[in-house]
């Protein structure tokens, strides 16, 4: 994923490029024209591979389920048994349970006791529910109209067919597909290596958990946020602890992140404040492919490519103010992320919610405020946004059920009104 970069062929792939004020679905298709999933794949037990993405596209060995059989409980019977007018009567033969089928002849004018899961019985195509019929002693009687031909009956194959593709490659393995798995009898999967993302911090005045807080200095929160959003996409995450604001410093941190790293994500110092190295130190090291965003918050955002001695790596250098880290991380660093693991492109659902409120907005970029949803009395959802937006207010973002995306070219927002509303849970 980290081939020498063609610049010209990346920013083809972008209409109106401005690397000074990209649209983020302009930024979106960059990311995706630059970053090469990872190529190395290796064998997992299925459940060491939830979360992970799938190599290849996975063939069927064999049919699920593989033989006919009985949805309910009830009697299995041949459909042309069944009285064309009044009652059908029909002898009981047998009985038939999962894992123990009927394995006798079943006589013409009979049906067979079948629990759910079953064998169907050979020449039976049809199974009645329990409750439909009426028995006394081995006699059956079924009165008309309760059941179709093959009502009840599970075919052979019908889940998955042997030979036919039953996950395709760049699936993301959700607990459904563990289980399909091992439907299909597999014990390991090819899955694609993990992304390594290395994290840094910087600036002069932040203090790492542990230390005292010396006056004018604030915790390091961002290490902690990307953490978490790291782990649950499921990358190793290489923690590189804090640079002070020294050009010097962030030289020797990013060539270091470019030897250990897929992706460097950094916060802090890349706007264009006196103390502000990063985006310089990217075009010293590598390439710059943007370095401003029309959204907010996020609006400094440098992307491009670090050469170290042996090896490249892609960096983003995100915003310093914690909530910018998050939102730029969910709009833009978790779908780059996701397509360098190799998986599909997923679209990102969104859900409609009434505004309690009118929200200010200027078109021209794409801004994101932290919502509470509550679910109307009528049927749908309502969000309201939270008081203090401010970019570096953390407790907001932990309150809020998701982002409401006011996307581009959207003008202001009138209460009562629909938006989108991107929800945190959800999000890998
Ligand atoms: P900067 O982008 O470096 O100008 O930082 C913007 C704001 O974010 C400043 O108030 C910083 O103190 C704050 N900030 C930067 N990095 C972090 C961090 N890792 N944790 C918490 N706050 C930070
Ligand atoms: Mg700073």
């Amino acid at each position: 994923m980290t081939a020498p970069v063609d610049l010209q062929h990346i920013l083809s792939c972008v209409d109106g490029y401005d690397p000074d004020a990209l649209r983020v679905d302009q930024a979106l298709d960059i990311l995706r024209a630059g970053i090469k999933p990872v190529q190395t794949t290796e064998k997992l037990a299925i459940r060491a591979a939830l979360g992970r993405v799938l190599a290849h596209d996975l063939i069927s060995p064999i049919d699920v389920p593989s033989h006919d059989n009985s949805a309910m409980d009830g009697y299995a019977l041949r459909s042309s048994d069944l009285a064309t007018q009044g009652d059908t009567v029909l002898t009981i033969a047998g009985r038939g349970l999962a894992g123990h089928a009927f394995d006798g002849d079943v006589p013409p004018r009979s049906a067979v006791r079948i629990m759910t899961g079953a064998v169907m019985p050979e020449g039976c195509d049809t199974v009645v529910p329990q409750e439909l019929c009426h028995v006394e002693g081995a006699t059956l009687t079924l009165p008309p109209g309760r059941v179709r031909p093959g009502d009840n009956r599970r075919l052979r194959g019908e889940d998955l067919a042997r030979g036919k593709a039953a996950l395709p490659a760049g699936k993301l393995l959700r607990p459904a597909d563990l289980g399909l798995l091992a439907s299909l009898g597999l014990s390991e999967v090819p899955v694609r290596r993990r992304l390594r993302v290395a994290i840094v911090s910087s600036g002069d005045e932040l203090r790492s958990v542990g230390q005292p807080l010396d006056p004018g200095c604030v915790y390091d929160s961002n290490r902690y946020t990307l953490w978490g959003m790291l782990e649950r996409l499921g990358c190793d995450v290489i923690d590189l602890g804090v640079v002070p604001d020294n050009p010097q410093a962030v030289e020797t941190s990013l060539r270091h992140a470019a030897e250990c790293a897929d992706v460097v994500l950094t916060s802090g110092g890349v706007s264009v404040g006196e103390a502000d190295y990063l985006r310089s130190t990217l075009a010293a090291l590598g390439e710059v492919l943007f370095w401003r965003i029309a959204m907010r918050p996020g609006r400094p955002l440098a992307f491009g490519q670090l050469h170290g001695d042996a090896h490249r790596a892609w960096l983003f250098g995100l915003p310093g103010n914690p909530v910018a880290v998050m939102v730029t991380f969910y709009a833009l660093v978790r779908p780059a992320l996701l397509h360098g693991m190799g998986a599909l492109d997923m679209p990102q659902p969104l859900l409609r919610a009434r505004s309690t409120q009118a929200l200010r907005k200027r078109p021209g970029r794409t801004e994101y405020q932290r919502g509470l949803l509550a679910a109307l009395p009528g049927g749908g959802w309502q969000v309201s946004p939270l008081g203090n937006q401010g970019a570096g207010v953390l407790s907001s973002m932990s309150q809020a059920h998701g982002l409401i995306v006011l996307h581009h070219d959207q003008e202001t927002v009138q209460a009562g009104e629909d938006v989108d509303v991107l929800l945190f849970e959800g999000l890998v």
